[in-house]
C-alpha cells in the first residue's frame, strides 16, 4: 500500500468540534499520509471505541500489506517466483481478486502485477523525489515482454499460484481504498450513523450529519480546489495525480505511475478523480485512468462502470463525463478549458 513510511502514531484526543453537530474526529498516521476519522450523529464513547478499532486494524493492513517492507506480502512475492503455492491472509486474497477484476475491466491498464516494474524504477521508497536516470530499456523490456498480470494467479483453497514467475504484487493503486471501506464498516458496526474517512484526500464519506450531506472539496494539483461535491448516501472520491511522487533527473520528471503498455511512466495527464460507491474501486480506476489519458479517460471510466470522473491534462484542459459536470460545482471555471465527454457506453 502507497508509502508506508512510519507506524502508527494513534493519536486519540477526540474533540467535539463542532457541538451542533456533535462530531467526533480523530487522526492517525499510516500507509504514509494522515489519516483522519470523522463521526457524527453519535456519542464520544462510541466514537472512541470505533476508532481505536480502526487504528489496531490499520497497523495490520500497514504491515500486511506493505509492497517492500519484509512482510505478508513481501513473502507471498518471493514464492510467486517461485511457482510454488503459498497461503494468503483473506485480506490480500480479497485485493488480489479485486486487482483482476479492474484489471480486465481497465483493458490492462491497472495492473497490481507489476511491483517488480514499479520497483526497478526505484518507486519502492519514501523518499521523494527519486534522483537519476530512468532504468535501462532493456530492462523495463525485460519485465513488459513477460506481461505479469494478476489474472496469471490462480486463487485456490489451498492459496495463491502463479503460472507467471515475473508476477510480484504492489497494491498501492488500490489498497489505500480497500483500507478506507474496512475503516467504514467498522464505523457501520459500531452503529455510527455518519462518518467520513479521509486518507490524505481520498475519502469515503456516508450518512447525513444534522440531515444535510457532507461537502466534499476536489483537490487541485497545483493546491487549492477545483470545486465542491456533495455527497449523499456512502460515496467514496479519490484523486490520483502524478505531481507529487516522481523520478526526476537532469531532463524531466518520471510519474511513478506506469502504463503496463509500454513500462514507461504516464505523460500529459496531472490528476484524475473518480466517484464511486466503494473505494478500492474508485482507487483502483482513479490509476486507471490516468493511465487512459485524455483521449480514452471517459470510455475506460464507462468499461470501469464508474459515472463520476474527471481528468486534468497538463495544458489546463478540465475533462468531465456528464455525470461529474452536473455534480461539481466549480471553484473558478474560467481557470479551465473544460471538456465534456459524453456518449460512451458501459
Ligand atoms: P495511486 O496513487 O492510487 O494512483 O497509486 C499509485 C501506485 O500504484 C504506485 O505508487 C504504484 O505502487 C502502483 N502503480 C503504478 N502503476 C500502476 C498501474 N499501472 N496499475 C496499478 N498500480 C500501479
Ligand atoms: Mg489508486
Amino acid at each position: 500500500m502507497k508509502r508506508f513510511t512510519l507506524f502508527i502514531a494513534l493519536c486519540l484526543t477526540l474533540a467535539a468540534c463542532n457541538k451542533k453537530a456533535a462530531e467526533y474526529q480523530a487522526e492517525l498516521f499510516v500507509f504514509g499520509t494522515v489519516v483522519s476519522l470523522t463521526a457524527a450523529g453519535t456519542d464520544e464513547d462510541t466514537a472512541s471505541k470505533a476508532f481505536a478499532e480502526i487504528g489496531r486494524q490499520f497497523q495490520v493492513l500497514h504491515r500486511d500489506w506493505h509492497a517492500w517492507d519484509p512482510g505478508e506480502l513481501t513473502r507471498l512475492n518471493t514464492a510467486l517466483a517461485t511457482g510454488k503455492t503459498v497461503t494468503a491472509s483473506p485480506g490480500i486474497v480479497d485485493l488480489v481478486i479485486k486487482s483482476r477484476q479492474m484489471e480486465t475491466m481497465s483493458g490492462g491498464r491497472f495492473n497490481a502485477a507489476l511491483g517488480g516494474l514499479v520497483a526497478l524504477w526505484g518507486f519502492h521508497t519514501s523518499q521523494y523525489p527519486v534522483l537519476g536516470p530512468p532504468p535501462a530499456t532493456e530492462e523495463i523490456d525485460k519485465i513488459i515482454r513477460s506481461r505479469p498480470s494478476a489474472l496469471d494467479v490462480e486463487v485456490s483453497a489451498g492459496g495463491l499460484t502463479s503460472a507467471n514467475p515475473m508476477v510480484q504484487f504492489d497494491f498501492g493503486g488500490i489498497a489505500k481504498g480497500a483500507a478506507v471501506d474496512i475503516a467504514v464498516q467498522i464505523l457501520r458496526e459500531y452503529g455510527i450513523p455518519a462518518a467520513i474517512v479521509n486518507a490524505g484526500g481520498d475519502l469515503r464519506a456516508y450518512g447525513n450529519p444534522g440531515g444535510e450531506p457532507w461537502n466534499i472539496a476536489v483537490r487541485a494539483p497545483a493546491g487549492g480546489i477545483i470545486g465542491g461535491l456533495e455527497v449523499r448516501g456512502d460515496e467514496a472520491i479519490f484523486t490520483s495525480g502524478n505531481y507529487q511522487r516522481f523520478r526526476q533527473d537532469d531532463e524531466r520528471r518520471y510519474a511513478h505511475i506506469l502504463d503496463p503498455a509500454t513500462g514507461w511512466p504516464v505523460e500529459g495527464v496531472i490528476s484524475t478523480t473518480v466517484i464511486a460507491a466503494e473505494g478500492w474501486r474508485a482507487d483502483a480506476a482513479a490509476t486507471a485512468l490516468l493511465i487512459a489519458g485524455s483521449q480514452a479517460f471517459a470510455q475506460t471510466a464507462a468499461n470501469m462502470q464508474i459515472d463520476a470522473a474527471l481528468l486534468v491534462d497538463e495544458n489546463g484542459g478540465l475533462h468531465l463525463t456528464p455525470a461529474m459536470a452536473n455534480r461539481l460545482k466549480l471553484v473558478d471555471s474560467g481557470a479551465w478549458q473544460i471538456f465534456e465527454h459524453p456518449g460512451t457506453n458501459r
